[in-house]
């Protein structure tokens, strides 16, 4: 696994109005969505393109456009959904699928809910979205998803991560196709899973408690 900290002055200033717990929905929500946009343009550095030529109205212009076939985005349900809009505004020509995790409190263990991904990802490369990389329970369970479907290179973009969750996604995919893209490492989890300093629940402050 490669990990890339996005450490960039803006991606910190965004960072830290977020993590402000008097930060209301709606401008947590403008803030996560300008926060992909920037990570993604760290997390697409290395996507595949394929040499082209183009005419300019002065002359022929060497160029690139993104190979085939297309890429994967892979919003992790729910808190995923509010990193959407930012990353399909850079990539408006990729898929979409869902994958639905939910952690039970007790155990910190997470478990599938819902599945919408392409049978075969052979030769795709794939972003999972999620805001928060914790335990990296959930994440790992994605992964793995994605690989068992061929998926080759998966860089999962997360807003926030906390050393433990590194740790358990180097474990568990130490090759370098799996790659983590985050604005911030944080110091640790509390005994409830949550990353500190962290910004609580992400889901929550999305989308409000339900
Ligand atoms: N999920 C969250 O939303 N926040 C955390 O701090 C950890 C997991």
């Amino acid at each position: 696994m490669r990990t890339l900290l996005a450490d960039h002055p803006l991606v910190t200033h965004k960072l830290t109005l977020l993590r402000d717990a008097r930060t209301n929905t709606a401008t947590f929500r403008t803030l996560a969505d300008e926060l992909v946009t920037l990570l993604a343009y760290e997390a697409t550095r290395e996507i595949r393109v394929t040499a082209t030529e183009v005419t300019t109205p002065v002359g022929l212009a060497a160029g690139a456009c993104l190979a085939a076939p297309k890429p994967l985005i892979v919003p992790v349900l729910r808190a995923g959904i509010g990193m959407l809009d930012g990353m399909t505004r850079l990539m408006p020509m990729a898929s979409v699928g869902f994958v639905g995790m939910v952690r039970d409190e007790e155990s910190l263990v997470a478990s599938t809910y819902a599945n919408r991904l392409p049978a075969r990802l052979d030769g795709r490369e794939v972003f999972v979205l999620d805001p928060m990389l914790a335990t990296g329970g959930t994440l790992v369970t994605v992964i793995s998803m994605l690989r068992e479907r061929g998926a080759e290179a998966v860089t999962a973009i997360c807003l926030l991560a906390a050393p433990e969750g590194l740790a358990r996604i180097e474990k568990s995919f130490p090759g370098p196709d799996v790659r983590i893209v985050t604005g911030a490492v944080d110091e640790r989890l509390n005994e409830k899973g949550y990353i500190v300093p962290g910004l609580g629940d992400a889901g929550d402050r999305l989308f409000g408690e339900v």
